[in-house]
């Protein structure tokens, strides 16, 4: 026995939807092996923290029997595949989520090393709890010709970690302007005519490296349906042959663009392709959908989304978060689809039985969602302190008391009906999306953050730096006096995001100053 290193583990789960079956193995399995809780991450899968090296093959071989993966979750590969996850009975619903199903093995790894380091008893294919959901394991199990070459990755892989989004005009809840490669639904009639593909989006900043900077992808081209997975493995196979292999730190597709502008990006895209490309059409996303509280599925059942603080599941004395979903989950063994705002939605529920799950939730001592303020609502945090290694300041443990310091003066200033979103991370790195956020907190140095603001919830624009450095005790001061300037200022209708785009930062600190204190 060396040195107890302790592990993070996370799931691929496309587009985020899970058995209640499985949801339920993964508590017990971060119980049995993990730090006792779990995480609803903000690319709609599941973290188990704290694994003991020892314990990652037995935990990996557990996951693998779910019926549920690790493979290509982390690494130099495709990551999790987003996808709104609303259940719906709309055609559109159903076709961005068969197009997901599809994309995971077209864009995975297929190497067998995976089953072979990880799982035992690979010849055994039993999927007991594999429910109707998505079969993450396809890639692995179905399609090896027991040809060694990887034929989407070389043997090299990617230069960098490369991540796919899939929304809706009126539904951006997955933030597709923020991944390398986003697939925007034209849907027209009720149903999804192509894609507009969008490339080059990614957060992730080095405070080191003046050459790093976060990026919104750029609109490329439209691919039809039948187009659309020819097209995202050749916008990988472009990043592949020329991302940089010299610098990590500036080896995402967002360089790439950065350096060769989206036409040229195109044009080679189109050359790996063997056919030119539609231009997008003028769709662009206008609206986004949290999927919080009850939705109509339009099939007679409902849907209950139930805002979970930073996705962080625990027991503690105030809060029963993982018993209660333990519940949910035994009384109705519906699906669960998790989203991108570290939240779960409940699926199937029948009016007559609507009651009964808010009573669930209730006896948990878990605030419901029409419980929640909005500001908490639409907030969220990476995980940072005390397990990420890469986390300067904390987040995950601190935005809980920032959104408290913040609540009573919103409600003051009339605002607490306003939707903003506030994003929270440990470092530059930006798991949690900051830099397109209404408003937003990244920690800089020991004890302070630099202070975004000018983003905005629809996810198209970037925010701008608002002060630099700021110590944690006077974090909140600083967020009430903006939203205090924004109260006494804005124009009719002007949300927070817009307003604060609109004026410079240098006249916001000013009306910052004299805006009376709420
Ligand atoms: Fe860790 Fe930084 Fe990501 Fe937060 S943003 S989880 S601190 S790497």
């Amino acid at each position: 026995g060396g040195k107890a290193y302790s592990m993070m583990l996370r799931l691929r789960i496309p587009g985020g939807r899970i058995t209640s079956q499985q949801f339920l193995s993964m508590l017990d399995l971060c119980e049995e092996f993990g730090n006792a809780t779990m995480k609803v991450t903000t690319r709609q899968t599941i973290q188990l923290h704290g694994i003991v090296k020892d314990d990652l093959r037995p935990t990996i071989d557990r996951i693998n029997k779910l019926a549920l993966s690790t493979l290509a979750a982390c690494g130099d590969v495709n990551r999790n595949i987003m996808c709104c996850p609303a259940k719906h009975s709309s055609n559109v619903h159903a076709q961005i989520q068969a197009l997901t199903d599809k994309l995971v093995p077209a864009m995975a790894p297929q190497t067998k090393a995976y089953h072979e380091l990880w799982i035992t008893d690979t010849d055994s294919g039993e999927k007991s709890l594999a429910g109707g959901g998505p079969d993450p394991d396809a890639a692995v199990h179905g399609e090896l010709s027991g040809d060694p070459v990887e034929p989407l990755y070389g043997s090299t892989y990617l230069p960098r970690k490369f991540k796919i989004g899939i929304a809706l005009p009126d539904d951006n809840c997955i933030d597709v302007y923020t991944q390398d490669l986003g697939l925007l639904a034209v849907v027209r009639d009720g149903n999804v005519i192509g894609y507009n593909v969008l490339v080059g989006g990614g957060m992730g900043t080095t405070p080191s490296a003046a050459k790093t900077f976060p990026a919104l992808a750029k609109r490329m081209a439209f691919a039809t349906p039948e187009q659309v997975i020819g097209v995202c493995q050749c916008v990988l196979k472009v990043q592949r042959d020329n991302g940089n292999r010299a610098d990590r730190k500036i080896a995402r597709l967002k360089y790439v663009i950065a350096d060769w502008g989206v036409e040229k990006f195109r044009a080679e895209v189109e050359k790996y392709y063997g056919e030119k490309l539609a231009d997008c059409t003028e769709d662009d996303v206008h609206e986004v959908d949290d999927h919080m509280g009850w939705q109509d599925q339009g099939d007679g059942k409902w849907s209950y989304g139930l805002n979970i603080e930073n996705g962080r599941l625990y027991d503690d004395d105030k809060h029963q978060l993982k018993a209660g979903l333990r519940a949910v989950c035994h009384e109705f063994k519906s699906e669960i689809r998790m989203t991108g705002h570290q939240s779960v939605i409940f699926t199937d529920i029948a009016e007559s039985d609507k009651d009964k799950l808010i009573g669930l939730i209730k006896e948990h001592h878990i605030p419901t969602t029409e419980e929640t303020s909005t500001v908490r609502r639409w907030s969220m945090s990476c995980v940072a302190l005390p397990t990420c290694g890469l986390a300067i300041t904390e987040s995950e443990r601190r935005l809980p008391s920032i959104i408290d310091g913040l609540e009573q003066p919103l409600a003051k200033l009339g605002l607490e009906k306003e939707r903003f979103t506030i994003r929270m991370t440990g470092c530059p790195n930006g798991c949690a999306r900051p830099y397109n956020a209404d408003m937003a907190l990244v920690g800089k140095a020991k004890g302070k953050y630099t202070l975004f603001v000018g983003g905005g919830w629809l996810g198209n624009r970037m925010a701008f730096v608002y002060k630099d450095l700021v110590p944690d005790d006077i974090i909140v001061d600083e967020m009430v006096a903006v939203f205090a300037a924004y109260k006494a200022n804005r124009d009719a209708g002007e949300s927070f995001g817009d307003f604060c785009n609109r004026v410079s930062r240098d006249d916001l600190e000013v009306m910052a100053a004299a805006a009376p204190k709420p």
